[in-house]
């Protein structure tokens, strides 16, 4: 008898690496860079977090820096472009600016302006959604240039943080809870 399938869950527990009390005391830090690493974990995960989302979207905006990986991946794979959705001071020309909190800090998130036109469908992706502070800067950044935020799609939701209750109306989907 073959042996069942692994579970997206049982990959993600084998590759990724847990580090405690990094960036700072107290926080466990989800470091998915093993899986970016293996050439049939970064398929699953790309194909995985966009499966919902298929058909519905023409763009997607990855965060600066893990969900680049993620965002032109997907984009590749769906013949659809991508939006870097980056921190502050990157961009060369005139951008949306919006200022966040996230677990450990504030941050800042830009677009190009002119980057996405109104009306464009856009899917978010990022590798981990803690308290929503990243991901929800970048969806008010993507509605202030008029797009349409069709929806989320992370590898790890941090359980507990309020992540979903923040991004209340937009669609999340997430590979696994942690
Ligand atoms: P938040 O804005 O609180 O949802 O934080 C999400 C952003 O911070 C994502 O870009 C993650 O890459 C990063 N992040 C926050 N907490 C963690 C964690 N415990 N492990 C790994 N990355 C994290």
């Amino acid at each position: 008898m073959n042996p069942e399938p692994e579970t997206i869950a049982e990959m993600l527990d084998r590759l990724s690496e847990i580090v405690p009390d990094y960036p700072s005391a107290g926080i466990s830090f989800k470091d998915l860079t093993p899986v970016f690493a293996d050439g049939q974990g970064l398929r699953r995960i790309v194909d995985e977090v966009i499966e919902p989302f298929r058909g519905q979207f023409d763009v997607i905006a990855g965060l600066e820096a893990r969900g680049f990986v993620l965002a032109a991946a997907g984009a590749y794979a769906t013949g659809t472009g991508m939006i870097t959705v980056r921190k502050a001071g990157k961009l060369p020309r005139e951008v949306f600016r919006d200022e966040y909190t996230l677990e450990y800090g504030t941050g800042t998130l830009e677009i190009h302006r002119d980057d996405v036109a109104p009306g464009t469908r856009v899917l978010i992706l990022d590798d981990v959604l803690a308290t929503g502070g990243t991901v929800g800067s970048a969806v008010r950044l993507l509605e202030l240039a008029g797009a349409e935020v069709i929806g989320v799609g992370v590898v790890l939701e941090l359980d507990g943080l309020g992540g979903r209750e923040k991004l209340d109306g937009h669609t999340v989907h997430s590979l696994q809870l942690v």
